[in-house]
């Protein structure tokens, strides 16, 4: 089992419980694989309808993008609602958007249902335009959520700059139902609330064989196995071999972050007094927050390798420092780094591998919300519910041609979308 870096969700969250190793052979209703929020959400609403849900995690809950991430609660996708409509018709457009627009507000319902104690803080969610063709897809991101009953607003440089104390930004796009939390904590309370509703998680398990014995499926960890109907698999960025194909459908893109020092009482009025999360249209983007204690979040990419050597976090720092020169020389607390799942049409996928076998991935980097989200339609689908009840349509497992090279491929197309940044803000 490997430990959890070492983060500043880390060092701050809730303790965890403890989650033995799955012992010897088990029946369930639904198997899980994976115990971050996908999984977890997925266990907590399968539990809560009455459906025996066991779920394996190879480390501990959280030990993923989940326990790792900025904390930012971010409705919606990277897909506009006309966009929604474009790629998947009118009718199954418009229930898609319905349903991504409230993910930030299932999230928030959770945390208060379950009484999970995560820092939550629903400041809002600003996405700030660095230059005029941002300043254009904000606006027109405002107008069509607007249209939809969502609590937006398009905010000009000044407004911008009073709640950020940094950045600029000649204009933001604004989600009133956005906000942050500590994901780790918030990751242990919804292990805690499946538990309580009657899941059972195994920490220390990792999925090592996937099979179809008869009907069920079969999945089998160093120390025992688990049979069940139904089988969700949940690990994202962390995808491994258990089934074929299925890691070649993302690409995990280390994500770095940097935390300071809580902030000064002086400073801590001028930069996101709100508690807002806020990233940038930017196509190599930026994001930043401020935790519960002051502390400035900021992550980012950067070229290395997984680890908390300081150097390799330069970059991440450089940009910090640009974006807030009011700190002067930040003192960082704090330097972690994840994978985030891309997908090559920007939005997750749902996958029905098999009979009864489904998967949810893909977050682009905007799963906190999503994949709580996602969790929720995957157990609907587990319990019964039809394919086209589902507001996301499945997707049939696709591998990104040239998988093998994605390390030179991320490579090249950050440095080509950096370029793009600089020409076309
Ligand atoms: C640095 C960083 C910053 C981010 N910031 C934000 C943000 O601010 N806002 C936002 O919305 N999103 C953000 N994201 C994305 C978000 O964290 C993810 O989309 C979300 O956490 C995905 O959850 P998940 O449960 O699908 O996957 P994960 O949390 O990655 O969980 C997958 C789990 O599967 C387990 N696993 C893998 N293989 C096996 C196996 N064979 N057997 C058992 N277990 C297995 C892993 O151990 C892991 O715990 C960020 C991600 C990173 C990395």
């Amino acid at each position: 089992m490997k430990a959890l870096p070492k983060s500043l969700w880390a060092a701050t969250a809730t303790p965890a419980a403890p989650y033995p190793p799955l012992s010897g052979d088990v029946t369930a209703d639904c198997v899980i694989v994976g115990g971050g929020f996908t999984g977890l959400s997925s266990a907590l609403h399968l539990a809560e309808g009455g459906v025996r849900a066991v779920l394996l995690e190879a480390n501990e809950p959280g030990w993923g993008a989940s326990g790792r991430n900025g904390g930012q609660v971010i409705p919606g996708l990277k897909l506009d609602p006309s966009e929604m409509r474009a790629k998947y018709g009118d009718e199954r457009g418009r229930r898609l958007t319905k349903t991504v627009g409230r993910t930030a507000d299932l999230v928030f319902d959770l945390i208060e249902r379950h009484g999970i104690a995560c820092e939550a803080s629903r400041g809002g969610w600003i996405q700030g335009a660095p230059g005029p063709k941002g300043l254009a897809e904000v606006r027109n991101r405002a107008e069509e959520w607007a249209a939809e009953g969502a609590d937006v607003a398009v905010l000009d440089r000044d407004q911008v700059r009073a709640r950020i104390g940094g950045g600029e930004y000649v204009g933001a796009f604004l989600h009133r139902r956005g906000g942050t939390i500590n994901p780790l904590s918030y990751a242990r309370g919804l292990a805690r609330a499946a538990v309580a509703a009657g899941a059972k998680i195994h920490g220390d398990s990792p999925a090592v064989a996937l099979e179809r014995v008869g009907q069920p499926w079969k999945v089998s960890t160093p120390t025992g196995a688990v049979t069940a109907p139904h089988a969700v698999l949940c690990t994202n960025g962390y995808t491994d071999r258990l089934w074929p194909g299925l890691a070649e459908t993302v690409i995990p893109v280390l994500s770095s972050v940097v935390a300071t020092e809580p902030l000064s009482d002086n400073l801590r009025k001028v930069i996101l007094p709100g508690r807002e999360g806020v990233s940038e249209t930017r196509r190599v983007l930026n994001w930043f927050s401020i935790d519960g204690q002051g502390r400035l979040v900021f992550g980012g990419r950067a070229n290395q390798q997984e680890g908390d050597d300081p150097q390799a976090f330069s970059p991440v720092l450089a940009r910090l420092r640009s974006a807030f020169p009011i700190l002067d020389a930040p003192r960082i607390q704090f330097r972690w780094a994840g994978y985030v799942a891309l997908t090559t049409d920007h939005v997750p996928h749902l996958h029905e591998l098999a009979p009864n076998l489904y998967a949810g991935l893909g977050y682009n980097g905007r799963g906190v919300a999503m994949s709580t989200m996602m969790g929720k339609l995957l157990a609907e689908r587990v319990a019964g519910a039809r394919a086209e009840d589902i507001p996301l349509p499945a997707v049939p497992l696709r591998r990104i041609p040239f998988h093998g090279w994605r390390a030179t491929g991320i490579s090249l197309a950050i440095g080509w979308k950096r370029l793009q940044d600089r020409l076309n803000p």
